[in-house]
């Protein structure tokens, strides 16, 4: 596919990058391979605009995959940064503002008792595991098809093969061993757990969910999913481990907790927590948390962890979210739902608007999505055209069909208006693009 318009200044980029560094990106996602084209390589960010390298902008819905839920330098998050950064950026000691962040997390969510600060999402679903198989003596691990944790050996193991069913490694460089404890599941199936932990009576040390999954678009989970992995895995002495790093802090004030109010026996932080920088999190049970070093056995460390910069930006950020902000992200994600079903109705394209909360993105198919199978058969080249006409005209989507869409407090009217201009013609693509 051509496209009409060109960012010279973004391609040179790519180009220098491209010599330097795999791919020409530090995240695979960034990359623009499922839609085409060159990434943009953006300079600078306020409020809910992105302005590139060729000096365009953008109304930005990707918010950086979800932390930027205030918009983009957004003013009292940089002044808590740049005083913090004067203090001096890093100690390697433990310092106020850590216990300051996890005091917050801990009095929002009210099933973590105790919290463990780490440097990424990553990092944090990797030693809740760990944490979950040392607590229970256990090695197995139950994950969802099209359940993203980060690129944790253990977890890498996904659907659309048997391969993947078997918990065999589809990633080269995570051998048989690191992914043959993971057993992978249909998401949205309880049968299939319960046939899971029958099959293996105590040897699940846990079940890893996405509070409400993001990552193979969204698809919220049907009524009674979660307490029912809940129920399965207490009935077993299994963990339920609720991965909340896209859900925490932005789909309500205790994330999905605080929708659902399942409670898990370990849950998962980052995103929205860090303020823009690299900060997460894991946490919840007291007794389950006692494991780890240096109060118990099980080893977890980082010398970055807690780091003074990044836990300055979580604090500022999280303390300006209140049912306020939550409600303001809320009716933006309502009103652009709307103007995009309408737009895609119009153009006479099938579509789902599918929503949690404000998290939101749209599958090209008027077929229900409960789960991996079913997202992977909408006509995804739709959306390619879709992406690209909406670039072209301002507006910047995750490259993906896979995504879920952010936005902030920062969405205004002219925002949302300038989207709202684009959306006809970019459906009319939608609806003239072949696969
Ligand atoms: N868990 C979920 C649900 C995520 O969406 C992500 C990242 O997108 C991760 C874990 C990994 O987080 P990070 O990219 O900070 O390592």
């Amino acid at each position: 596919m051509a496209y009409s318009y060109e960012a010279p200044v973004s391609q040179t980029l790519f180009d220098r990058a491209s010599h330097v560094t795999p791919g020409g990106v530090n995240s695979p996602v960034r990359a623009f391979r499922a839609v085409g084209g060159t990434p943009r390589f953006m300079v600078s960010g306020t409020g809910p605009y992105l302005t590139d390298a060729d000096g365009r902008e953008y109304v930005d819905l990707v918010c950086s995959w979800g932390p930027m839920i205030l918009g983009h330098a957004h003013p009292e998050v940089t002044a808590a940064v740049q005083a913090a950064v004067a203090r001096g950026t890093s100690f390697g000691t433990p310092g106020e503002g850590e216990v300051a962040l996890a005091e917050e997390i801990v009095a929002r969510i009210e099933p973590v008792e105790q919290v463990r600060l780490v440097s990424s999402g990553t990092e944090a679903t990797m030693s809740a595991i760990r944490l979950a198989r040392g607590f229970t003596g256990r090695s197995k691990v139950v994950k969802f098809a099209g359940c993203y944790h980060g690129h944790v050996d253990a977890l890498l193991a996904a659907a659309g093969s048997g391969v993947a069913t078997f918990g065999l490694p589809d990633t080269p460089g995570v051998t048989g061993a690191q992914a043959g404890d993971t057993i992978v599941l249909p998401y949205n199936d309880l049968e299939a757990v319960r046939a899971a932990f029958a099959a293996q009576p105590g040897e699940i040390a846990c079940v890893i969910t996405e509070a409400s999954p993001g990552n193979m678009g969204v698809v919220p989970p049907l009524d009674g999913f979660n307490a029912g992995l809940k129920e399965i895995c207490a009935a077993d002495g299994a963990l339920y481990i609720s991965d909340e790093v896209m859900t925490g802090f932005r789909t309500s004030k205790a994330g999905w907790y605080g929708i659902d109010g399942v409670r898990p026996d370990l849950m998962t932080f980052g995103k929205v927590m860090g303020g823009g920088f690299p900060a997460a999190a894991f946490g919840g049970r007291a007794d389950v948390m006692a494991h780890l070093a240096p109060a118990g056995p099980v080893y977890q460390a980082g010398t970055l962890s807690g780091n003074p910069v990044a836990t300055a930006a979580g604090l500022a950020q999280l303390r300006l979210l209140d049912d306020a902000a939550y409600a303001k992200v809320d009716a933006v994600s309502a009103e652009l739902r709307s103007l995009v079903g309408e737009a895609f109705t119009k153009a006479g394209v099938a579509h789902t608007v599918s929503a949690a909360s404000n998290m939101f993105s749209v599958f090209f198919t008027d077929e229900p999505v409960r789960d991996y199978e079913d997202a992977k058969k909408q006509e995804a080249f739709r959306f390619t055209a879709f992406f690209h006409s909406m670039l072209e005209q301002g507006v910047y989507l995750p490259p993906s069909a896979f995504e879920s869409w952010f936005v902030s407090t920062a969405h205004d009217q002219r925002a949302v208006e300038r989207i709202a201009e684009a959306l006809p013609a970019a459906a009319r693509a939608a609806s003239e693009a072949t696969a």
